[in-house]
């Protein structure tokens, strides 16, 4: 299978920048990630399987059959955060998949991401801590800041991303993190850190799909070395009521319907594919095991050049997570613009 691909494996990592190698601009840049079959190689010179399985909003039981159903066929990169209060679920996935021999350790990708309310120095580690004993893992291989949030409506302010960075750092010197990366970050916030990283951010995973492509923010995150990961590529379609977004349904856009029609392939599909045709990692979610397989049925064909372009002239242009709950007046980000810092 594509996503298991050893010739990757046997391909020399590109360099890894430091802070001792400058690149040419002097200006704390990295080494571009590159994409091989299947996985795309880091800035760091790990390889990250391009798909991975969302576990958002999957639970009540639901989450450990999903995370076993998609390893077993083929997955190996599963999306998971503490603030999805799935962490122990996905753990016991994790470990019966590891006692059944189905995978090892090593041959999969684990994500998480840090919450909100635990930026302070002395609260990262406790948060990866907890993160790691719930999925009974010694290491993650990749651990985000989930949002650059740093001041949130009842719950007190948190620090500059500056001093959450720095310990974010020090989990990767104790092995406890492979990679540690961005989520919902503007460029302008990414270009801000290059004053004080150590170790870059590997990985920006932000909302991307046709209804809103951020074409700027990918070629930005590019040219910093910086791969961005898709979430909600098929337009989460079941937060649209929490987020109110129900008009604008995404697998329902007739431009979309026609794409997957001429491609003769699902909806999910075609969404899946345009991410992957993009550069993107793409994480879909789903807690149903017939949908899982065939959203992972997107490697031994092509979507049409013209279908591609299709896809990617969709209109109206809008994001459908605005993080408006995360403004606050006391707080740096008082305005969407503030927090998004007008990215497309
Ligand atoms: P997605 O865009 O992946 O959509 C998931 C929805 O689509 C579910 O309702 C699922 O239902 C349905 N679905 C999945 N496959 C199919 C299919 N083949 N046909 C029809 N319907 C399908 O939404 P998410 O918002 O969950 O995004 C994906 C992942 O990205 C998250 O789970 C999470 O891991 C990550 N994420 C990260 C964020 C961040 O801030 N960093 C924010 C949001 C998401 P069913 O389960 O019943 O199949």
């Amino acid at each position: 299978a594509w996503l298991e691909d050893d010739t990757a494996a046997t391909q020399d990592p590109p360099p890894v920048a430091t802070t001792q190698d400058p690149p040419p601009d002097g200006g704390g840049g990295v080494a571009v990630a590159e994409m091989e079959r299947g996985v795309v190689v880091l800035n760091n010179g790990e390889k990250m399987p391009l798909l991975g399985l969302g576990t958002w909003k999957s639970s009540d039981g639901s989450v450990k059959a999903a995370v076993t159903s998609a390893v077993e066929c083929g997955y190996r990169h599963i999306d998971c955060a503490a603030i999805y209060g799935n962490e122990i679920e996905v753990g016991e996935a994790l470990s019966g998949l590891f006692a059944a021999g189905t995978v090892s350790r090593s041959d999969l990708w684990v994500t998480s991401k840090l919450w909100n309310s635990m930026h302070a120095s002395a609260d990262v580690e406790k948060a990866v801590d907890k993160t790691l004993a719930d999925l009974g893992l010694d290491y993650l291989d990749l651990y985000l800041v989930h949002w650059p949030v740093t001041g949130v409506k009842g719950e007190r302010l948190s620090p500059p991303i500056e001093e959450t960075w720095k310990a974010m750092e020090t989990l990767v010197d104790k092995g406890k993190c492979k990679s540690i990366g961005v989520s919902n970050f503007s460029l302008k916030k990414i270009v801000a850190m290059k004053e004080y990283w150590r170790i870059p951010p590997a990985v920006n995973q932000v909302e991307l799909h046709p209804l809103w492509r951020q074409d700027g923010l990918i070629q930005g995150c590019k040219d910093l070395g910086v791969h961005v990961t898709a979430y909600s590529p098929l337009g989460s379609p079941d937060s649209a009521d929490m987020f109110g977004h129900s008009g604008r349904s995404l697998m329902k856009h007739p431009v979309v319907l026609d794409v997957a029609e001429k491609a003769s392939k699902t909806v999910a599909q075609v969404l899946i594919k345009w991410a992957l045709d993009r550069g993107t990692s793409v994480l879909p979610k789903s807690s149903n095991p017939d949908r899982i397989r065939a959203n992972f049925d997107v490697q031994d064909w092509c979507l049409d050049p013209d279908l591609f372009a299709k896809l990617s002239a969709v209109e109206p242009q809008s994001r459908m997570l605005h993080g408006e709950f995360w403004l606050n007046p006391s707080g740096p980000y008082k305005t969407l613009a503030d927090l998004w810092d007008d990215d497309d």
